[in-house]
């Protein structure tokens, strides 16, 4: 393993793109799906992670969706973005970074300021209508409020009541908007899967940030990314898969690498709009 300061070169040419996973936001306080204290050792993913699992159990066993919706809630409200979000957004801002490429769903990305995100598995404060593909989105007091409301009701009807009211109507055909999140079994957003293809098409650099690279079909994009000649950056504290495609592999937390990184990056790029300024003169 190299040293991360020898990578401010390449990431200097710009054409950078990001492939980020639930490791990037477990230094948000969301702690990684299937990892130890994860929501799947509580709850059953073949239930809770399917379309078809959580719509029986929200007929047969409201409550227990509530309870699931609350602490899922719960977790992602407390979150915020954290250094690595911010640092993604800046290299978008000095037009190093061409986009996010996230199988999250927290919304950090655009909190944080990045504007050029494909979100392959959805966005939690998204709902969508599954005929006309129209997206609507709520902001963190629309949820906190209805997180609130949804923890007092008791009865199935009132449950069942509050969620369907909350997910609203298509605003085009009138069904039942759904929540904008990719279930297992489900394929790709197409708008954002091309999305995430136009900016790969372009990479010259890929940072994978906090993926195991075992959630398929996105973890072919790297594989993808690289076919086409882009060097590839793996960053995770642990190995993964992606170890074996990776030009580099940076044994480090994602913060930790932005920490390092972001100081080197944003001196350069000082020092060389300083000497621009200096020759307009
Ligand atoms: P994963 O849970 O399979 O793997 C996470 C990876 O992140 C692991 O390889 C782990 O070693 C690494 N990691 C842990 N802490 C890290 C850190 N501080 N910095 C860098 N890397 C770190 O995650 P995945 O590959 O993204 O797949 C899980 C699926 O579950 C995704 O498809 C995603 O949709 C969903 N998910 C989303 C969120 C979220 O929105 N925040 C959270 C959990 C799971
Ligand atoms: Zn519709």
């Amino acid at each position: 393993m190299r040293h991360i300061k020898e990578l401010v070169p390449l990431l200097k040419k710009g054409n950078i793109v990001a492939f980020c996973g639930a490791g990037l936001s477990s230094e948000s306080s969301i702690p990684t799906f299937r990892g130890k204290g994860g929501l799947w050792e509580k709850y059953n993913p073949e239930v809770f992670a399917t379309l078809g699992g959580l719509l029986s159990l929200f007929i047969f066993s409201p409550k227990k969706v509530r309870d699931f919706i609350v602490e899922f809630y719960d977790i992602l409200l407390s979150g915020k973005p954290n250094y690595a979000h911010y640092g993604l957004a800046e290299l978008e801002r000095k037009n190093l970074l061409l986009g996010v490429i996230t199988q999250n769903i927290d919304d950090f990305h655009s909190q944080a300021g990045s504007t050029e995100v494909a979100e392959l598995h959805g966005n939690a404060y998204k709902f969508w209508c599954l005929k006309c593909k129209i997206v609507v989105k709520k902001n963190r007091e629309e949820f906190e409020k209805f997180i609130e409301n949804l923890k007092s009701k008791q009865s199935r009807k009132e449950i069942i009541r509050e969620i369907l009211n909350f997910m609203g109507k298509c605003p085009s055909c009138r069904k039942r908007m759904r929540p904008y999140i990719i279930f297992f079994g489900q394929s790709l957003p197409q708008d954002e899967l091309k999305k995430g293809y136009s900016y790969l098409d372009k990479a010259q650099t890929l940072l994978c940030i906090g993926t195991s690279g075992v959630v398929y079909p996105a973890a072919y994009l790297p594989y993808y990314s690289r076919r086409r000649g882009a060097k590839i950056i793996n960053i995770n504290p642990e190995s993964t898969p992606l170890d074996d495609i990776a030009d580099w592999v940076i044994r480090e937390t994602a913060v930790n690498f932005f920490k390092i990184i972001l100081p080197i990056l944003n001196e350069t790029f000082f020092r060389h709009r300083r000497i621009r300024l200096r020759r307009k003169v």
